[in-house]
Formats: structure tokens, sequence, C-alpha cells
């Protein structure tokens, strides 16, 4: 029984669909639903009214992270746990973060109506501000449950007009009381957000691990002069270290194979006039790779190039990270789960790593952990035309349902 179960995929899509309705964009299939507003209120309430069908335990802890658990025949052992976000970018889509919450909820439903025992709990999660765009801190929420962050530091965190995050808990009612982090396993379904899984034409992505990234600042100092009467020869121009060091991090990212990333996304001169030679220069510097012996070499190889070359000119010159975040391997044994599941389920598939952040991150810093991705359409995300098909969606609830069931210890009696 338990080998041949599967999730209801025309109920996840229409759930999927109508979570979308709820801070639509006109015009679009987008959503501006951002966290702890009026409407990520409407699509938490909603989720609870789906979980309540099936007799889920609802709980909100001190962060407001909402989840809904089938209670195991052991409830004293730790929960198999799932989960992402509902709240949206500015400009987001219907598939970010929604789909890990309703594909947990659709495994759940599956197990529940089909009466598929299992000793562990089973748990999907809602984790509160994962985009951070309205409260400036990503994956909040599972930062707080993990003890990366405390709870009054996410209390105090404001929007733009000065509203904190503890007077929004309070006033749409999710602010509960504060939970132990415990799982024996944690899985997280969440759309690629980039074009590898489409472009290699598989449905399903086996994620072993989240890249290794930081964001650098380079500040080069020159002297301001007239473009006119100024010979080149005479000029502390900074621009001349760029034209030099922007080749050589292009170079840098290039030999360190197709999983490197150098990305220089801000660039700008002070004065900014079209006539005047630069007084001073900044730009910055997106550093990333999956490996970390590859990734240091790429940050050590950039500064001291940087450095060698401005020294080469003598211009004074000024580097420095003001962002980092370490990378992840994902726990083996849920990667084997995943693995597993799909090998039975007879899915395309390929092993990848993660480029962006999730909540996966932080919850993997206290239980074993690992993530599932399905493609998206060009590889956009983040954007109001992000978009899946429902068989990839299907598929990828799927792989979720058979690795938490794996993770779950079922009974022979289920087999
Ligand atoms: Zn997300």
């Amino acid at each position: 029984m338990q080998n041949k179960i599967r999730i209801n995929g025309s109920r996840l899509w229409q759930r999927l669909m109508a979570i979308g309705e709820i801070g639509r964009i006109a015009g679009t299939t987008g959503c501006d639903r951002q966290a702890l507003t009026d409407g990520d209120k409407a699509s938490r309430d909603l989720f609870i009214t789906w979980a309540e069908e099936i007799d889920c335990e609802i709980a909100i802890d001190n962060i407001g992270n909402l989840s809904a658990t089938l209670v195991g025949s052991e409830p004293e052992l730790p929960p198999v746990i799932t989960g992402s976000h509902l709240d949206t970018q500015p400009t987001g889509g219907m598939f970010d973060g929604i789909y890990g919450c309703l594909a947990g909820l659709e495994v759940l439903t599956t197990i529940a109506q089909n009466n598929i025992k299992h000793n562990h709990s089973l748990k999907v999660t809602v984790w509160t501000n994962e985009e951070g765009c309205r409260f400036k801190t990503a994956m909040m929420g599972s930062a707080v449950w993990s003890g990366m962050m405390t709870p009054e530091e996410a209390y105090a965190l404001c929007d733009d007009n000065g509203t904190s995050v503890l007077d929004e808990l309070k006033r749409l009612e999710y602010l509960g009381a504060p939970v132990k982090a415990t799982a024996k396993a944690a899985f997280e379904l969440h759309i690629e957000q980039g074009p590898v899984l489409e472009q290699q034409d598989k449905t399903i992505g086996v994620v072993t691990s989240v890249q290794h990234m930081s964001r650098h600042k380079v500040t080069i100092s020159g002297v301001e002069a007239h473009a006119g009467p100024t010979p080149m020869s005479m000029r502390k121009d900074p621009i001349k270290a760029l034209a030099k060091i922007l080749p050589a991090l292009y170079e840098f990212g290039n030999d360190s194979g197709v999983d490197g990333r150098v990305t220089i996304g801000q660039i700008e001169t002070y004065p900014g006039s079209n006539n005047t030679v630069p007084g001073e220069l900044m730009f910055t510097i997106d550093l990333r790779h999956p490996i970390e012996e590859n990734y240091k070499q790429l940050v050590s190889q950039s500064y001291k190039a940087i450095k060698s070359i401005c020294e080469e000119l003598n211009l004074p010159v000024e580097v420095g990270c003001f962002w980092h975040s370490h990378g992840i391997e994902f726990d083996k044994n849920c990667v084997n789960s995943v693995e597993k599941a799909v090998a039975h389920l007879g899915y395309s598939n390929m092993e990848i790593f993660s480029g962006a952040g999730h909540d996966a991150c932080n919850v993997a810093s206290v239980v074993p952990t690992s993530m599932i991705f399905i493609p998206c359409k060009d590889g956009i995300s983040h954007n109001v035309n992000e978009m899946a098909t429902e068989s990839d969606v299907t598929a990828g609830a799927n792989v979720l349902l058979h690795a938490m069931l794996d993770q779950a210890n079922t009974f022979a009696s289920n087999e």
C-alpha cells in the first residue's frame, strides 16, 4: 500500500491557484503578499482551514511560524518535518515557497486519507518572513526557530513605515509560545529558481548542498581632474584599475568551473560627471561556489588581483566583505531518502546545489535536512511570470511524500 500511494495532483494545483488569488497583481499571475500583511494572514488562515479538514494539530510559535501536525502512533518521537513560506516578494509568483507549504499539506492529506500508519508525527511548517523584503531579514522565522536569531531581535525589525514585526504578529493574532526546535528529519520542496533542471530536461533536482556566497565592496581612490587638459599619463584614474580588474575577475570565475559565480552588480563613480576623471570608484562583487575550497580560492584570487592592480597603478584601495553565508552540505541520510523516492517513482533527476538561500539552510543547522527541486519555466523567480507545470508540481510532491514516509519509520504492515 505504502509503495503505491500517490498525492492528488489536481487538488494540490487547485490549492496553489486558490492561494495565488490572495494578493493577486492585476493582469498577471503574480502576487504581492509580503510578510505579516493582511494578505499573508489570509493565506495562512486558508492553510489552517485545509489542515483542520484532516484533523491536524495547529500550532503557532513565538515568531508566528505556523505548523500543522499529523500525530503519529508514538507522539513522543521527534517529528519528520517539511515546510516553506507563504509570503512573497512585492512582485512575486505563485510558487516560490507556497509550493513547499501546500505540497507538505498535500502529503499529510494523502497519508491521512489513505490511513497510512506512521509512528513519527508528520509536520508541515509555514515559516514567517522568508523573503525579507518588508522586514529586511530573510529567512527570519526559521532563524528564530533554529536559535540563530533571538525573538527580540526579530520583534524589533520595522518596515519602512516604522511598524514592527511584534506589532504585526499581535495585530494579526499570530503570536504564540516558544517551541523546542526538534525533528528526526526535515525536507523542503521548492521550485529551482534557476534554469538548470529545465535545460537538462530533468523533473527532479536532488539537492545536495547550498553554495558558499559572499558580497564584497571595493573602493578605489583617484584624483578628480578635467577630461580635457589632463594628459592620460598624468591622471590618477580609478577606472584604469577597473579596466584591468574586471577581466581578471571574470577569468577567475571561468577557471573555477561551471559552478563558480562572479557578479559585479553595482558600479558607482564620484562625482559621476561625464567630463571629469572620477575621484572615487565603488563597486561590489558577489562571489559564489558550492565547493568550499574553490570558493575560498575565488575570494583570495580576487582580493590579491585587486590589490596588486591598484598598487601597480599607485591608486589607494579598500576592499572588504560586507555579507557572507556559509555553504551547507545537506544530510546524507535525508538526501538518500530523496534518492530512494525518486528511483521508486521513476522520475528523471539529477544532483544539484542551491544557488539561493532557503529556510532549509537555517533548519539544517539544528536537524538533519535536505531539499528537493522541480523546474520552473525559464528559471524565472521573484517575478510575476514565475511558472511551473502541474505535472512537475505533482512529481515533486510525490517525491516529498515518499521521502517523508521513508523517514517516518512506517510499519512493515504498510508495505
Ligand atoms: Zn522561497
